[in-house]
């Protein structure tokens, strides 16, 4: 059997909670004050899929999602993306298309989900729940509402992913 590794981006605005995400899926872990990286590009979790181990390297950004030639270096081979907002912060929803087509321009149409985070935070939501569907049916995204913090929908996103790429 051939081993599939597949080179996951995880991309949004800062403090959208792409990191949190990142350590959540792979060591099971939810900080409130982890702000880097720890020294490493990526984290990885191997699952299995339809009886096929499939190994998910998650790459993320280090906090330096301002630098263009920096998230270019990042993205290049990604295989899937995860798209990211944050309930609580109007900026980052808007924000999805552009980071949408800065990923498209660096490797093409991959498997892509659509996540709005810190569901958990619904009281102080800023971005109504049809404004959230209304994006993810106009860019042809499948979208999940999501909280790191408790735990709720974050394997599942990442199901879909390695799911939708064994598909392609
Ligand atoms: P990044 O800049 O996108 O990597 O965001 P971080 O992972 O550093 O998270 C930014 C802040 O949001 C941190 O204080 C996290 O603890 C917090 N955070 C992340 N996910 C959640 C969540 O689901 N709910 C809540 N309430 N806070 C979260
Ligand atoms: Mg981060």
């Amino acid at each position: 059997d051939m081993e599939v590794a597949i080179k996951v981006v995880v991309v949004g605005n800062g403090a959208v909670g792409k990191s949190s995400m990142i350590q959540r899926y792979c060591k099971g872990i939810f900080t409130k004050d982890y702000k880097k990286t720890i020294g490493v590009d990526f984290l990885e979790r191997q699952i299995a899929v339809n009886g096929e181990d499939v190994r998910l390297l998650l790459w993320d950004t280090a906090g330096q999602e301002e630098f263009d030639a920096i998230t270019k270096a990042y993205y290049r081979g990604a295989q899937a993306c995860v798209l990211v907002f944050s309930t609580t912060d109007r900026e980052s929803f808007q924000s999805i298309q552009t980071w949408k087509e800065k990923v498209e321009a660096e490797v093409g149409d991959v498997p892509t989900v659509l996540v709005q985070n810190k569901i958990d935070l619904l009281e102080e939501t800023v971005i109504k729940n049809e404004e959230a569907e209304a994006l993810a049916k106009r860019l042809k995204l499948r979208f999940y509402r999501a909280s790191v913090k408790e735990d709720l929908n974050v394997t599942e996103v990442f199901r879909y992913l390695a799911d939708k790429y064994l598909q392609r």
